[in-house]
């Protein structure tokens, strides 16, 4: 009996613990304030926060001078508020042109110009499989051009195809060539899909002097290009890669921390994290309106994080608590990934990642927490929404891969457990496609009542994370427990 009291009390007083947190937080949150920093990173002034713009500029240094306002600390080896990153922007050559055993292939059409500066004249062709590293022994590529198919025999994902692109660039370069063709013959992933959204200005990191090779992509479903070098009927084709711009331009993840407060957890990160960008300005809608405010997508997120640096940084929890206002995810997760890749705080220090970003919400009364159930700090997150007065429901829409499409997705795989925390959704329905990276989205239409609700459940999360006992980590099975395990040095 005495040992039922005791755990009884015990959980009186945690629970009573649990009030006081989102009390707390409840008392010290501005409405105000956080309505006011929502107004302004999603007005027109902004311009939709494209990272080739340069209204970009002015939102990261808004979030850069709140953290400092609030007195979140500038992260080490940052420039200031600043982790600077080199982007390439890159527009589509004006003339783009190949002509292969009296084939022309045009850019937009059946050719598409990737990378590189321009090419003019006839080149000798070279076959060389899939352009990895042994495709290469034997060959004599000084000069030349090397033909290659995209992706690799065992990876044809959209994304492989992308990312396979740096490394083979390399090796082309290393071998001598002077371009490098690949043959795009995937009857899985659309040509007019890939044209479209290749055939216009690109943004990506600077490879320096990796990337200073034309890279060109030319479709050819049935293979004839390789069959007809393979003949011996064909070994040369003529090249007019004209005016295509490289510019160097500087992008701007916006980082900060607050120290925590245990002498040994405090060595721990929390990473508190969103996007800040969006796509910019388009076409106008029937309204006339043509810039794309980008309040759900992902303004709202960025005060989220933005509020967290306040209310973190006079009531620091006992872990540290990195901040992260991420740029160019819309192109990519660019930003995410170029931290993930160059981090400031080693990744076995972060040990957790809160993520936000969103398309939109179809239901005041729930958050969706992308990825929820896949850690062990996932029960927090529930628990820390439900104070607030709304429900944690795990992705609605799994087949829509959105946990690996976010910027959570660039810790994910190094090992950090990262869910991302959006606005509530129960189907990628109407209502979500009404304002999904369209003009509407903008603080007009939003429900003011919901996004302070969101805001506070977030910071409570986060709050609860950073202060539990044991280090979260992801669930057995889970798909990036192996990786996990690694990363932390886990047996
Ligand atoms: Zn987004």
């Amino acid at each position: 009996m005495k040992k039922i009291t005791l755990s009884l009390s015990m959980l009186l007083a945690i629970g009573k613990l649990a009030i006081a947190q989102s009390t707390d937080i409840e008392n010290k949150f501005n409405r105000e304030e956080a309505i006011s920093h929502f107004s302004y990173l999603a007005s027109d002034e902004l311009k939709g926060r494209d990272p080739i713009r340069p209204e970009i500029e002015m939102a990261a240094s808004y979030i850069a001078s709140e953290f400092e306002k609030y007195g979140a600390k500038q992260v080490p080896g940052a420039t200031g508020y600043y982790q600077l990153i080199p982007f390439m922007m890159s527009t589509p050559p004006k003339t783009g042109e190949i002509v292969i055993d009296g084939q022309t292939y045009e850019q937009g059409e059946t050719l598409l110009v990737l990378s590189g500066p321009d090419l003019e004249g006839s080149y000798e062709l070279v076959d060389v499989g899939f352009g990895l590293e042994a495709d290469y022994e034997g060959k004599d590529l000084k000069g030349k051009i090397a033909v290659s198919n995209v992706g690799a025999p065992d990876q044809m994902s959209p994304a492989a195809l992308f990312s396979l692109g740096a490394e083979k660039i390399k090796l082309a370069k290393e071998n001598g060539a002077v371009g490098l063709v690949e043959m795009f013959n995937i009857p899985s992933v659309p040509w007019q899909l890939v044209s479209r959204f290749l055939n216009r200005t690109q943004l990506t990191i600077d490879q320096g002097e990796a990337g200073d090779l034309p890279y060109i992509w030319v479709k050819d479903s049935k293979n004839s290009i390789k069959s007809e070098m393979a003949k011996g009927e064909m070994d040369e084709a003529r090249f007019k890669i004209q005016k295509k711009t490289n510019q160097a331009i500087e992008g701007k993840n916006v980082v900060a921390w607050i120290e925590g407060t245990d002498p040994a957890l405090k060595n721990e990160f929390v990473l508190l994290s969103a996007h800040y960008d969006h796509v910019g300005v388009g076409e106008p809608d029937a309204n006339g309106d043509s810039i794309f405010n980008g309040a759900r997508d992902n303004a709202v997120g960025t005060v989220a994080v933005i509020n967290a640096a306040k209310y973190f940084a006079e009531n620091p929890p006992k872990r540290s608590i990195l901040l992260a206002a991420w740029t160019a995810e819309e192109k990519g997760l660019l930003g995410s990934a170029y931290f993930a890749s160059n981090p400031l705080i080693p990744l076995k220090d972060i040990i957790f990642n809160l993520n936000i970003d969103n398309g939109g919400y179809n239901d005041t009364s729930i958050i969706t927490v992308i990825g929820l159930g896949r850690t062990t700090a996932d029960n927090l997150i529930s628990e820390a929404v439900s104070e607030i007065g709304l429900k944690a429901i795990s992705d609605p829409a799994p087949e829509q891969g959105l946990y690996d499409r976010s910027d959570n997705v660039s810790f994910a795989k190094h090992g950090v457990p990262a869910p991302t925390f959006s606005l509530g959704f129960t189907a990628f329905d109407d209502e979500i496609n009404k304002y999904y990276h369209k003009q509407a989205d903008s603080v007009e239409s939003f429900d003011l009542d919901y996004a302070v609700k969101y805001w506070k459940a977030y910071i409570l999360a986060a709050q609860k994370i950073a202060n539990m006992s044991e280090k979260p980590f992801w669930v057995p099975g889970d798909k990036y427990e192996g990786v996990g395990k690694s990363l932390y040095g886990i047996k």
